[in-house]
């Protein structure tokens, strides 16, 4: 459990995000950490890097708390975290977890007697904490000790193998050292981020043998744009198939100007066109062909796309079921009626040569042909019209029956 999240133990997979504002800036950060609440993360983590973030962090609870945003923050502290926690008594509080990197906790003997302070702390406030490696920022003096052994065993492992063991060795010490402080095991989570997709899915797939604490995922510097997508989703797709992972992050490097909720999206996206949780109705879209000679078909699927992600917020509570909608746009006769009629609904768009209009399909049965200059507002009414006829009280029984039919007769 993290804050009121459930966490593991079979509890559903959990999206989780960062904040890249300055903490010292509690109006900016509390409003960044609103809007991933808003697009759907259920964790958000914040940089704790500093007396002024630290001083901050109470503030940004509250601003949450006021703004009617419950959702647990975690505090991710480098080197001088045991300082932080123990200064701002206030900040420990607020936090609903600590994110410790035993790679930066102090060097020598300090090492041991910081992390102890961090995990006596985090038992003290009744927080969870999460070990979380980095191949990055890798302890050192564990690696050289390694790298040592491993010159001397007969068969040695690769560069590559070594650092993998590294890492996973290091997180499951520091495990082990911070229930030896007396933190019940339950409140622990790991995470070991590297930024190459093989090494990702050959680290979890060992971590995941070796450890039964939940384990929270992803590709550390994922990138930009498509390759930053890509990347994630292929390791974490592979780890999520075989039931490893109980949270992730995409940790996606924003292009200029573009959203931080991006991240949020892609992890949504990643979960619900797996069939692990579902979180907003998606819309099936052709990819568009010669038959098509507008870009009206595009327009429209992301204009409904859109509409249906900015409803969510309210409509998450007030329509449960409506995320499994399916809503499909189609560009033309070829695929248009089929693929609309498996959709609880779909508009089949003229195609080149076809006749202007528009056919709507709702629950399999063709209802209404659009045509004219709104043919997107009237299908984003009918969409509207649906939600508001399906998923108040009982209507997820409604569609839920619908796809059994349909699966009956395929
Ligand atoms: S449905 Fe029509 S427009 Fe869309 S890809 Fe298929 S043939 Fe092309």
């Amino acid at each position: 459990m993290v804050g009121n999240v459930p966490l593991g133990g079979g509890a559903p997979v959990v999206v989780q995000s960062m904040t890249n504002t300055d903490t010292a800036d509690a109006e900016g950060t509390a409003r960044q950490v609103f809007e991933l609440w808003q697009a759907g993360s259920e964790l958000v983590r914040i940089t704790v890097n500093s007396p002024e973030a630290a001083a901050q962090v109470a503030t940004i609870r509250r601003k949450l708390d006021e703004m009617g945003c419950d959702v647990p923050l975690i505090g991710d502290f480098h080197f001088n975290g045991h300082k932080l926690l123990a200064q701002f008594p206030d900040c420990a509080e607020a936090l609903a977890k600590y994110r410790i990197n035993p790679g930066n906790v102090g060097r020598g003997s300090k090492r041991d007697e910081q992390f102890a302070a961090m995990i006596e702390t985090a038992i003290r406030f009744n927080k969870a904490v999460r070990i979380g490696v980095n191949w990055g920022s890798l302890d050192q003096a564990k690696m050289a000790r390694m790298m040592d052994e491993n010159a001397n065993k007969a068969e040695p492992l690769s560069a590559d193998a070594l650092m993998r063991e590294a890492l996973i060795q290091s997180a499951l010490e520091s495990a082990e050292q911070a229930e030896a402080l007396g933190l019940p095991g339950d409140r622990i989570t790991i995470s070991c981020k590297v930024s190459n997709v093989q090494d990702l899915i050959t680290v979890y797939r060992e971590l995941g043998q070796r450890c039964e604490y939940p384990l929270h995922l992803g590709l550390t510097e994922a990138g930009m744009g498509s390759k930053g997508i890509v990347a994630s989703t292929a390791a974490l797709a592979v780890l999520l198939q075989e039931g490893i992972g109980d949270t992730i992050r995409v940790s996606l490097t924003p292009e200029p100007g573009e959203s931080r909720t991006k991240e949020v999206v892609v992890a949504q996206e990643i979960l619900q066109t797996m069939g692990i949780r579902s979180f907003t109705p998606l819309v099936t879209a052709c990819p568009g062909c010669g038959r098509t000679t507008s870009t009206y078909f595009q327009e429209l699927a992301q204009k409904i796309q859109r509409y249906l992600r900015e409803q969510m917020p309210v409509w998450r509570s007030q329509y449960p079921g409506v995320e499994d909608m399916n809503v499909a746009v189609m560009g033309c006769v070829v695929n248009g009626p089929g693929e609309s009629k498996l959709a609880n609904i779909g508009i089949s768009l003229p195609g080149t040569g076809e006749v202007p209009v528009a056919p709507v399909y709702v629950d399999g049965e063709k209802t209404v042909t659009l045509k004219g200059d709104h043919i997107a507002e009237d299908f984003q009414q009918i969409v509207e019209d649906y939600v508001l006829t399906n998923y108040r009280e009982g209507g997820k029984l409604r569609s839920a029956t619908r796809v059994i039919a349909l699966k009956a007769v395929s």
